[in-house]
């Protein structure tokens, strides 16, 4: 019996040297993992169930993967087949990793819980009456779930942390361009980056390695200025670890939350860290609505391919002018959400508001990037939750688009800096995962595993939902 629950990536790297299973057997254990949960979990939106030497890796289905549908959660990229491989698929290609399949996810990776996604929503492996966060969130699903031992997610706002959270596994999101985003569909250019969902701070490390590094189809890429260390600390001396108190007692943190929160900081210092009150004065409160500037008016430039032309779907055509092709593809192909952020970046980019809302949004990104170096002048890492609450019920915030921004409130700030950041699992709060967001300078991923492996160990939380548990 392969245990697809309990089965780590390394776990299966493990089985597949040692010759105990052949790439068949692990495809076909996978397989019918989904055949028995996805049906109520909808993780996938396609299955390829391909075999192979490797460990096999979900994909977030914004990742273009050549002669497998691509659909990032869209009506208007339904029947899309790309014709070539993002980077990042290329080079788990390269390392040898079947695809099991390409995960849910909410439309363009808008929103914070998968319900956006047009195929309907995912649901979360610890309680299927929640969901499992998003915009990543058929990911999650996937490795919770035990239908794929590893996945990769894409993070904007939030995206890989915030799934990771909710569901009880690693999140990483890397500094910004040490991933490539050739073939990454474009939400906001200037913050997407893709990153691993996985059981374990180590597997996260192993998946990162693979993907990292520059990229001549994507110039914002660079080299990592260290080679990335799979992480063995179980001690914790000498790392300084900040404490900001806005990101620590902003509005809306649940008590539970804030409990296991702390209790982990608690280890953190019994394992040697120097803790300290740290500050972002204005980061927490201005991290938020700068976004939803500076997203959207991304997006809407981004957004603007899809014409019924190029890619997917096209409205049905009964003679009328081009324009009226454009308009009607887009009207049916696109869900409200990218819609309402279609209307707020071409607004906030228009002649007249430009300098009101997109150039101000610009000078205040600036100054989070500032009160973050401050922080780190002090620093070695930052901690905070995740999220402010656990996985919350489908359903819940799906009808008020302001309360859903908000559940990224504590992910945001430092992805507006360009910052590393990484979701630990520390805990249960009412049964359901709680979710440890560390933060690091720029290119401090392997600080972020180190620590994150030495909590991880002290912590010993047990990443196979209750529910499903044998
Ligand atoms: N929830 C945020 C949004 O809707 C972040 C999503 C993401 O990181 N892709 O924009």
């Amino acid at each position: 019996m392969i245990d697809t629950l309990r089965l780590t990536a390394e776990d299966v790297a493990g089985l597949l040297e040692r010759r105990e299973v052949s790439g068949e057997e692990l495809a076909g254990a996978y397989r019918a993992a989904i055949d028995e949960r996805d049906d109520e979990l909808h993780a996938f939106l396609h299955v390829e169930g391909e075999s192979g030497d490797g460990v096999p890796i979900a994909h977030k289905d914004v990742i273009t993967t050549k002669g497998i549908p691509t659909t990032a959660g869209s009506r208007i990229l339904e029947g899309y087949v790309p014709l070539f491989d993002s980077t990042v698929a290329a080079r788990t290609k390269a390392a040898g990793l079947p695809i099991v399949g390409k995960t849910n996810m909410d439309e363009f990776a808008m929103g914070s819980s998968t319900e956006n996604s047009a195929y309907g929503p995912s649901r979360n492996p610890w309680d299927p009456t929640r969901v499992p966060g998003g915009s990543s969130g058929g990911s999650a699903v996937a490795v919770a779930g035990g239908l794929a031992p590893w996945a990769l997610g894409s993070d904007t706002g939030g995206s890989t942390k915030l799934p990771g959270a909710f569901c009880g596994l690693v999140g990483l999101r890397p500094t910004y361009g040490t991933v490539s985003r050739y073939g990454i569909v474009a939400f906001a250019s200037s913050l997407d980056q893709v990153g691993p969902i996985t059981k374990t701070v180590r597997d996260c490390a192993r998946l990162y390695e693979i993907i990292a590094g520059k990229d001549p189809c994507d110039s914002t890429t660079v080299d990592l200025p260290q080679p990335v260390e799979i992480p063995a600390a179980e001690d914790l001396k000498g790392v300084r670890i900040g404490v900001p108190h806005e990101l620590n007692e902003a509005q809306g943190i649940e008590p539970g939350v804030s409990g296991a929160v702390q209790k982990a900081i608690r280890l953190a210092e019994e394992l040697g860290a120097e803790i300290g009150e740290a500050t972002l004065p204005r980061s927490v409160e201005y991290g938020l609505p700068c976004y939803y500037l500076i997203a959207p008016a991304e997006a809407s430039s981004n957004l603007a391919r899809y014409d019924g032309v190029r890619y997917g779907y096209r409205a049905e055509e009964d003679g009328h002018a081009l324009t009226e092709l454009y308009m009607r593809t887009r009207w049916e192909g696109f869900g409200a959400e990218p819609k309402r952020r279609i209307m707020l970046g071409t607004y906030a980019l228009s002649a007249g508001y430009y300098e009101a809302y997109y150039g101000q949004a610009q000078k205040v990104r600036t100054v989070i990037k500032q009160e973050f170096e401050e922080a780190f002048a002090d620093f070695d890492l930052l901690v905070s939750p995740t999220a402010p609450t656990v996985a919350f019920e489908l359903g819940d915030k799906a009808d008020d688009p302001i309360a859903m921004y908000l559940t990224d409130v504590l992910t945001i700030p430092p992805n507006m800096a360009g910052l590393p950041g990484l979701s630990l699992p520390c805990g249960l709060s009412e049964g359901l995962p709680v979710g440890l967001q560390l933060l690091g300078p720029q290119f401090s991923e392997n600080l972020l595993f180190r620590a994150a492996h030495a909590l991880e160990r002290a912590i010993g939380f047990d990443f196979v939902p209750e529910r499903l548990r044998a």
